[in-house]
């Protein structure tokens, strides 16, 4: 990318002065390592599995059906869901975005307003953080990149999801996950953390290792609304976008 665009991005992102660190941008400790022996993908994992980490209690149904989806019977199945409460509230779905055969995946939460408006996730303000999240490492929604939320449907008043609502929604993105086949996945903010990888970790102790998806590499970070309003922590969400581009390089 251009030198002045890339500077302009990252002073959009608020981290021009990491910019100019860039030759200090020695890998913390253990980062290396991780690299170098990530953990190993789940023990006796088998294609089209109900994984526990998604909050799906066994084979059930649904969720068996979900996992047998093309993606056009996805992209049907999800605006007329009705498994949970949100979508009474809901004015659309938010399916995911981008493309299909992408080598990224990012992961973040739910819709807010401006996504259940639109149909489409990350349009609002954290959204827009997000594409200069992506620009800053030489991506672009679309090319590459596929973004997808936990939950499809907007928790009212931009409330926490609920456990059951993720348990419910989770075989929709399990299935994109599956379909898409990433060589990577960004995992942002706590739910998409917790969800992907089935722990209550926080995000400040899973950053910085590489992590497995059911046998996928999966780097965590702080979701944009969170980096929003937390700007001393952009700098670290940049390391973490870093590490992402050298773990894909280095696949
Ligand atoms: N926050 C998310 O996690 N996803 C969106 O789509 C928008 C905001």
């Amino acid at each position: 990318m251009e030198r002045s665009r890339r500077a302009s991005i990252l002073r959009e992102m608020g981290l021009e002065p990491v910019w100019k660190l860039r030759g200090a941008q020695a890998p913390e400790p253990g980062r290396e390592d991780a690299l170098r022996a990530p953990e190993a993908p789940p023990a006796g994992e088998a294609p089209g599995r109900v994984d526990p980490g998604l909050g799906i209690p066994g084979h059930d149904d649904r969720a068996g059906r979900i996992l047998r989806m093309d993606w056009q019977q996805l992209k049907a199945a999800v605006p007329q869901c009705r498994a949970c409460a949100l979508s009474a509230s809901r004015t659309n779905t938010v399916f995911g975005v981008g493309d299909e055969n992408a080598d990224w995946l990012v992961v973040g939460e739910a819709p807010g307003a401006e996504e259940d408006a639109r149909g489409e996730p990350f349009v609002g303000q954290a959204g827009r953080l997000l594409d200069n999240m992506l620009a800053s490492i030489g991506l672009k929604r679309g090319a590459n990149v596929y973004i997808a939320n936990v939950l499809k449907c907007r928790p009212p008043g931009n409330r926490n999801p609920e456990r059951t609502e993720v348990e419910q929604c989770s075989p929709y993105l399990q299935r994109q996950i599956e379909l898409i086949r990433p060589k990577l996945i960004v995992a942002m903010g706590r739910f998409a953390v917790q969800t992907l990888l089935d722990t209550d970790a926080s995000i400040g102790s899973l950053r910085g290792r590489v992590h497995r998806y059911r046998g996928v590499p999966l780097i965590v970070t702080y979701h944009p609304a969170y980096l929003l309003r937390s700007l001393h922590e952009k700098a670290k969400a940049w390391e973490d976008l870093c590490f992402a581009k050298r773990t894909l390089s280095g696949l």
